[in-house]
């Protein structure tokens, strides 16, 4: 049995909650090695509110005595609990999907469900979304000044993360994704500033802001050897402007860069039809052989009605069914269908939030093109990415 004891005192504190004494030891093991004290309890009526509300997570198994995990969840909405759940169940994936989504349901932070018996590749996979999640709660909101005042000081940046082609095992692209620099140096993501910038009408100029930068570092790479492909972020409301594809063009004809190896993510489809003149723009950014792609496909927002609609080249497979693959036999299933149906209309598949060796092992025998996720790579910034690849290669 691991010491707990040793921990420091500072420990990140977990609770688990589990009637099966074996798991929950080893659980608690698990916690132990990822830095976690946790405290264990076999009843919901064992534990003091006090305890699960200043918890940094806790492990709910669903299936209890008396009280079970869905009906505790329903108390814990009533608390405004904003503790990180991770559900614990020996039952089928989609009951315990079905789970998670209740649990969210009640406004409480689900972070996800682990299926008895569970392997530490498992646990690891959901420690590392609990991490994110807590870095993206320690990032405050961003205001309309202070968006205003990132945009005037240079504080947007475009950190890449690397796309990798999942038959040649080897980087073949980056995608740019958005960071705000707080003056004091901590980095907020997209999530806390991006619909602060699209309500207050700054969403055009941080797109374009994105795009030069991206660019710039792309043009710098390509200088030094690489033949990468950059995939940048745009929102529907960018292409509601009739004149973006021609200022893209004047961008790429400046920058001196090949059009198709510029990939534009589209996501937000449903938005289309409010924006009538987006069809237009994304039918001249085809013409003008740039290279689109449906991003977050599977989700609400990007449908199979948009494959039809857009004239794109890429599928983006949603990270929510790649990361869930080998729990949840539904969203296996939504991963190798939506292979099939790329490649069946001539696209390029990638998967999105590879979170370990069996994603990677299990999308090449299902013949995804391309992936790209946490296992491979964080999103870094660009002189990350130049000591990392190119430096490092050329050394
Ligand atoms: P996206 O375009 O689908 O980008 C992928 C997101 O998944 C990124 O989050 C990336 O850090 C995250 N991710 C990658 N691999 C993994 C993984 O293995 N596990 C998990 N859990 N997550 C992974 P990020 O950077 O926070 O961006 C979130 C979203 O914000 C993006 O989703 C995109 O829709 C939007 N975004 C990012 N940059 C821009 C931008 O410049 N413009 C616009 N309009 N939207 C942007
Ligand atoms: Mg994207
Ligand atoms: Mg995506």
């Amino acid at each position: 049995m691991m010491n707990t004891s040793s921990l420091p005192e500072n420990a990140k504190k977990a609770v688990i909650i589990d009637d099966f004494v074996e798991m929950a030891e080893f659980l608690r093991d698990l916690c132990a090695a990822s830095g976690y004290v946790a405290k264990l309890y076999e009843r919901t009526a064992d534990v003091d509110p006090a305890v699960f509300l200043n918890a940094d997570v806790l492990f709910l198994d669903l299936s209890l005595p008396e009280t079970d995990g869905v009906q505790f969840m329903r108390q814990l909405g009533g608390l405004r609990c904003q503790t990180p759940i991770i559900l614990i169940s020996g039952h089928a994936s989609c009951i315990l999907s079905a789970a998670v989504s209740a649990g969210r349901e009640s406004g409480l932070n689900v972070i996800g469900g682990l299926r008895k018996p569970f392997s530490i590749a498992d646990y690891d996979a959901l420690m590392t979304t609990l991490e994110s999640a807590a870095d993206q709660a320690a990032s405050p909101l961003v205001t309309p000044e202070m968006m205003q005042e990132a945009l005037d000081n240079n504080r947007i940046e475009p950190y890449f993360q690397p796309k990798i082609d999942l038959r040649r095992l080897e980087v073949c692209g980056f995608e740019a994704l958005a960071r705000l620099r707080l003056p004091d140096g901590r980095i907020v993501l997209p999530d806390q500033f991006i619909p602060t910038a699209s309500e207050c009408g700054l969403g055009n100029a941080l797109t374009d802001r994105m795009l030069i930068l991206s660019l710039d570092a792309w043009r710098d790479w390509a200088a030094r050897g690489s033949d990468w492909s950059l995939a940048v972020n745009i929102p529907i409301s960018r292409l509601a402007d009739v004149q973006f594809p021609d200022r893209l063009e004047e961008l790429a004809d400046l920058w001196g860069i090949d059009r198709r190896q510029l990939i534009l993510e589209i996501t937000e489809t449903e938005l289309l039809d409010h924006h009538p003149t987006a069809m237009d723009t994304l039918a001249r950014l085809g013409m003008k052989r740039f290279s689109l792609a449906v991003d977050d496909f599977g989700t609400g927002f990007s449908s199979l009605m948009q494959l039809k609609r857009l004239p794109c080249v890429e599928l983006k497979i949603d990270r929510s069914f790649v990361s869930d693959m080998h729990r949840d036999r539904h969203s296996e299933v939504i991963v190798r269908k939506s292979i099939e149906i790329g490649h069946e209309l001539g696209l390029i598949v990638t998967a999105e939030g590879i979170e370990s060796q069996d994603d990677v092992d299990a999308l090449r025998a299902m013949g995804c093109d391309q992936g790209q996720g946490y296992f491979i790579s964080r999103p870094e910034s660009r002189q990350q990415i130049a000591t990392s690849y190119i430096d490092g290669f050329a050394a």
